[in-house]
C-alpha cells in the first residue's frame, strides 16, 4: 500500500473550512484501479481533495458511525458542469452490520476532485475511488426475444464486460442451488452505461470488499441486458458457483442483482422480461418449483422460498419495496414460463407449506397477502379479543392491501366452509 500523507485543498466557504490540522487526512493509491482517502469529519460541512493523477469513476463513502446524514457528492457531468447526488448513509449490506455507507455512485466521466458536502454529518470516513477505464462492447442487439424458453438466455460473459480489469481470483467452489435470491444494486436509475455500471460493481467487490470476484451470479440491465456474473473459472456452470450476496449465507444460492434502485420505483419492463426467462431457465433446469420452499441450511435451519428477496435473509432493504411487492406475479409467470418448455412443475398441495404470503410481517402500516393456491379463499382478520375486522375473498392475480391500526392480529383462510390456514401478523 503505498501511503501519503497530503495535504488537502482548503475551500473557502462562507459556512467554513476544512482545516489540515484536524482532519488527519490519507491519501493511498492502492493499484491503477482503487484509491483510499481516510479522514476525519469535525465542524467543516464541505470536503474537497483533487485526487490529481487518479482519475475514477466511481465513488463511495464508508463510515464507521450511524448517521441520518444525507451527503452531496459533487462530479462533472457529462457536458462538464458541476452537479451533485445525495445519498444517505446507510447499513453497509456489503461488509459487515458494523459499518455503514453511502450508495456506490457510478459516473459516465472520468473525474478528479472528490467534491462532498457531508451535511450533519461528523466522525471518520473511508472514500473509496475506482477507476474502471472505458473499453468498448456492442451492447446493442443483445437483448432478444427469448423464444425459445428451454434454452439459457443469451448475455453479456464475463471475459467481454471484464476486459482491462484485474481478473477474478480462485478458487471457486459449486453449490446445490436451491433458492434463486434477487437483488437490487441500489444504485442511481439515471445510469445509461451499464457496462460501465458493471464494471464499477465489479472493482467495489473486488478491491474495496476484498472479494474474489463479483458477488452475484448474474446481474440485469434496465434494458433487459443480462450479464453473467461470476466467473466459474472451470468448476462448474456459472449458476451453480457459490457466490457473495446472501448476508454470508451463500450456501445453495444463486444471486441475480437488477441494476438500479427499486424501493419506490417498479424495474423496466425489460428487465422484469429478462428475469423471469433466467428464472424459468434455473427452474426448469434443477426442476426446482417457483412457489415452494426449501429448508436453508445456514445458519439456523430456516424455511426460505426458493425464489427470495435478499430480505429474506436478513436485515436489509434489497430488492426494494416495489420489486419485492411483484416477487409472487414473478414466480408465477416464471414458472408459466417454465412449464411452457414442456417441464410440468409439481404444483401439488403437500409442497406448498402455507397458502398465502404475507407481508412484510410485522408492518408499520400497509400488510399485503397474496394468495398461494387456486382455490377460492376468504380471508377473515380477527383483533386479538376476537373481533371481525375484516372478511373478504381473495385472489392469486391481486395483492390484497389491508390498513390497520396497530396491534396483533389474527387470520384464517377459509375454503369450502373449512379453515385450511391460521395464523398471525402484527403491526407496530
Ligand atoms: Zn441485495
Amino acid at each position: 500500500m503505498n501511503l501519503i500523507k497530503v495535504k488537502v485543498v482548503v475551500i473557502l466557504s462562507s459556512l467554513s473550512f476544512l482545516c489540515q490540522s484536524q482532519t488527519n487526512l490519507h491519501f493511498a493509491k492502492i493499484n491503477d484501479f482503487y484509491s483510499l482517502i481516510n479522514a476525519e469529519i469535525f465542524e467543516q460541512k464541505l470536503f474537497t481533495f483533487n485526487a490529481g493523477k487518479f482519475k475514477f469513476t466511481s465513488l463511495i463513502v464508508e463510515t464507521e458511525n450511524k448517521s441520518d446524514a444525507e451527503i452531496k457528492i459533487f462530479y462533472k457531468s457529462k457536458i462538464g458542469i458541476e452537479t451533485y447526488v445525495t445519498s444517505k448513509i446507510d447499513y453497509n449490506e456489503n461488509v459487515d452490520i458494523s459499518t455503514y455507507c453511502s450508495k456506490l455512485n457510478v459516473f459516465e466521466e472520468e473525474q478528479s476532485i472528490v467534491k462532498i458536502d457531508f451535511g450533519n454529518f461528523k466522525g471518520k470516513v473511508k472514500i473509496i475511488l475506482l477507476y474502471a477505464p472505458k473499453t468498448e462492447i456492442e451492447l446493442k442487439n443483445k437483448f432478444y426475444k427469448f423464444s425459445n424458453p428451454c434454452n439459457k438466455p443469451p448475455m453479456i460473459s464475463y471475459t467481454e464486460w471484464r476486459k482491462g480489469l484485474p481478473n477474478p481470483k480462485p478458487p471457486r467452489v459449486k453449490t446445490k442451488i436451491e433458492h434463486l435470491v434477487i437483488h437490487h444494486s441500489a444504485g442511481s436509475n439515471n445510469d445509461t452505461d451499464y457496462l460501465n455500471t458493471i464494471r464499477n460493481i465489479y472493482l467495489l467487490h473486488t478491491q474495496s470488499n476484498g472479494w474474489d470476484d463479483i458477488g452475484y451470479n448474474f446481474l440485469i440491465a434496465p434494458d433487459g441486458t443480462i450479464f453473467n456474473g461470476r466467473d466459474p473459472l472451470g468448476a462448474g456452470d456459472d449458476d451453480d458457483i457459490l457466490g457473495a450476496h446472501f448476508c454470508s449465507k451463500n450456501q445453495n444460492t444463486m444471486g441475480i442483482c437488477l441494476m438500479g434502485n427499486f424501493m419506490t420505483k417498479k424495474p423496466d419492463y425489460r428487465a422484469i422480461y429478462s428475469l423471469k426467462y433466467l428464472l424459468a431457465w434455473k427452474l426448469k433446469k434443477d426442476k426446482l418449483d417457483a412457489f415452494g420452499q426449501t429448508k436453508h441450511p445456514q445458519p439456523d435451519g430456516n424455511m426460505l422460498d426458493n425464489i427470495c428477496g435478499h430480505r429474506n435473509g436478513c436485515s436489509t432493504s434489497c430488492p426494494g419495496d416495489s420489486l419485492y411487492l411483484i416477487l409472487n406475479n414473478i414466480k408465477f409467470e416464471s414458472a408459466r414460463i417454465a412449464d411452457s418448455c414442456g417441464l410440468k412443475l409439481d404444483f401439488i398441495e403437500p409442497k406448498i407449506v402455507s397458502f398465502v404470503s404475507v407481508f412484510p410481517n410485522p408492518a408499520t402500516d400497509k400488510i399485503y397477502f397474496v394468495l398461494k393456491t387456486e382455490k377460492v379463499v376468504i380471508l377473515k382478520v380477527l383483533k386479538s379479543n376476537g373481533s371481525l375486522v375484516l372478511h373478504e375473498k381473495i385472489y392469486t392475480e391481486k395483492p390484497l392491501e389491508i390498513n390497520l391500526e396497530k396491534g396483533i392480529y389474527f387470520y384464517q383462510l377459509i375454503s369450502e366452509n373449512k379453515i385450511i390456514e391460521k395464523s398471525k401478523f402484527m403491526i407496530f
